[in-house]
């Protein structure tokens, strides 16, 4: 005896999910890994929750996902045995409530007639890939603390409504069950399905079984089981289903990192590096950080929050996404699995703000990824120009946020300079001090809004007739990151436009009478200046143009404070 309620998707979920069905796609089978992920995370939210309350997981064997489909009916359908979902968590999961995801998707996607499926992952909004090969879904779910009669039934065309009835499920966990669109049929082939497993879910940390091929269903080209055998179906797995991470670093090929590497990142490039560690002590753990070879879609479209990808782990067991709590803001771009040994398994995102053994573990994270950027550095310049491309500007964050490794960051910075490759940014700190005069005691730099302006600045003159380098520095957060890098290997870092010239003697005796030939000059256009200038001054600077705007050694940089003007400072 059940009523069936209908509802309406919240507004931006509809929008989501219109887009999601009247896009075309290329990499529609992206849907199976995506909901493959969701029945992962699903039993290990179980797992974790039958820490405290063991009674969750008693009566079923172990964790599995069971892929399994109906050629008649043409349906795939999705069954893991985890966590499970009330009725008010379908709803709030996979119907009303939006994510900050949804919003950005809309954003992002808003204009794309013809878009790549692999993006709805990476917005955290990968169950509605569904509707790329479905045009209806039902997803029956028992949540595991919940009786046989509470099981929930959600079904919905994607249409702007939903329904839910309450129904009896002997077993807890999620069915989702996809009814293909009409000319999706190449996923009902049993061949198929297996090889996107493989592909893309080989190193999900539970088995995924499919049901063995019928052994006399040689006349049946799809493999399909026989439905006259009236045994139990036989499961086999078909996924490594192992923690990749608990194994030595010998028994796993790059292919295997590669591949954890996508199923754990959403991505679908190939990671750039990665460093995979174990510390054993008084506190063990083991690491394993990747390098993306791309920002993701989500940074790239300046969202500041993608902080998911770094997994922590307790003895095997999945506790969070603690990105926030491992790692410092500008290694954001880190993905990865960090397993702890020793800390305690009931450990909250508050409690683990404070644990004194994760600042152990996270300073360790970050030196094994400084070592990480160091190592393409010095060995493999083309992928690390392909990290700094993508990254660059967020390591730079770190000169301001992380003092203790100032000058291992500082070290991995490249930049512009007046005796670099027109535009590029090569130039090391090292490198520039390496090309420094005998008596040269200061790194110059010039700040601009382009590379155009900065490297055209008539205050680079006096530079360029002496031959002193110059970095040249357009990246919006360089003004800021030179607020904190004043000084490096002892030289100081100083902007062109302040202070005074460094000058010879020789210099100095001609500045000296010019200064003085040129007083009366120097009155008059204080007088006709008046307010509009502090000061009016002879200069060395220029060798061509005849006047330049100068700063103080505290003014602001002129773009910087048009940038606080526009901001309304
Ligand atoms: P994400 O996985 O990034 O949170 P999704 O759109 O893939 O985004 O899933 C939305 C939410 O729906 C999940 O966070 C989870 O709460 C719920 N959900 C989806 N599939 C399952 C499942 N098989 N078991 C339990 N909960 C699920
Ligand atoms: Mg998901």
């Amino acid at each position: 005896s059940t009523t069936t309620e209908t509802r309406k998707f919240e507004a931006e979920v509809a929008q989501v999910l219109h887009l999601v069905t009247h896009s075309l796609y290329s990499h529609k089978e992206i849907f199976l890994r995506e909901l493959i992920s969701n029945a992962s995370d699903a039993c290990d939210k179980l797992r974790f929750e039958a820490i405290a309350n063991p009674a969750l997981n008693a009566g079923e064997g172990e964790l599995h996902i069971d892929i399994s489909w109906d050629k008649d009916a043409r349906t795939i359908s999705i069954a893991d045995n985890g966590i499970g979902m009330s009725r008010d968590e379908v709803v709030a999961n996979i119907g009303t409530i939006a994510s900050s995801g949804t919003r950005r998707f809309l954003e992002a996607m808003g204009n794309e007639q013809k878009a790549d499926a692999r993006l709805i992952g990476q917005f955290g909004v990968g169950f509605y890939s569904a509707y790329v090969v479905a045009d209806k879904v039902t997803v029956l779910s028992r949540r595991a603390d919940a009786p046989a009669n509470e099981g929930v039934k959600w079904e919905s065309d994607g249409k702007g409504e939903y329904t839910l009835d309450t129904v009896e499920l002997p077993e807890r966990g999620t069915t989702v069950t996809l009814h293909l669109k009409a000319d999706e049929d190449e996923f009902l082939a049993d061949w198929k399905l297996r090889s996107l497993i493989s592909r893309y879910s080989d190193h999900v940390a539970f088995p995924i079984r499919m049901q063995k091929p019928g052994n006399e269903a040689a006349d049946d080209e799809s493999g399909e089981p026989s439905k006259d055998d009236s045994a139990a179906p036989q499961w086999e797995t078909i996924n490594a289903a192992s923690a990749l991470w608990t194994k030595p670093r010998s028994d796993i090929s790059d292919e295997d990192y590669q591949s954890f590497y996508k199923s754990l990142g959403h991505d679908f490039n190939d990671a750039l590096a990665w460093t995979h560690n174990r510390v054993e002590g008084s506190q063990s753990f083991t690491t394993l950080l990747y390098l993306p070879s791309q920002p993701p879609f989500d940074l790239m479209m300046g969202g500041r929050d993608e902080r998911k990808g770094l997994k922590l782990y307790i003895k095997r067991v999945f506790v969070m996404d603690a990105a926030e709590e491992l790692l410092p803001n500008y290694l954001r771009f880190v993905r990865g699995v960090i397993d702890a040994d020793d800390l305690p398994l009931n450990v909250s995102r508050e409690l683990l703000q404070q644990n004194r053994q994760l600042d152990r573990i996270k300073s360790a994270c970050v030196k094994r990824v400084l070592d990480l950027i160091e190592t393409l550095a010095r060995d493999e310049p083309e992928k690390f120009a392909t990290f700094y491309k993508a990254f660059g500007n967020t390591l730079k964050e770190g000169i301001g946020e992380d003092h203790a490794n100032r000058e291992r960051i500082a070290k991995l910075l490249r930049f512009a300079s007046t005796k670099g490759e027109a535009g590029k940014q090569v130039v090391s700190l090292d490198d520039y001090i390496g090309r420094m005069a005998t008596g040269q005691d200061t790194i110059w730099y010039i700040t601009a809004e382009s590379h155009a302006a900065a490297f055209g600045s008539p205050q680079l003159e006096a530079f360029k007739a002496k031959d002193i380098e110059v970095l040249l520095m357009s990246d919006r957060i360089d003004e800021w990151m030179l607020g904190s890098l004043t000084e490096y290997d002892d030289r100081k870092l100083q902007n062109v436009a302040k202070g005074e010239l460094p000058l010879d003697e020789a210099d100095k005796a001609k500045q000296e009478e010019a200064a003085k030939s040129a007083e009366p000059l120097v009155a008059r256009l204080k007088t006709l200046l008046g307010d509009r200038v502090s000061d009016v001054r002879v200069s060395a600077r220029l060798t061509d143009s005849p006047s330049c705007l100068a700063l103080a050694d505290f003014d602001m940089a002129p773009h910087f404070a048009r940038m606080l003007r526009e901001a309304g400072q």
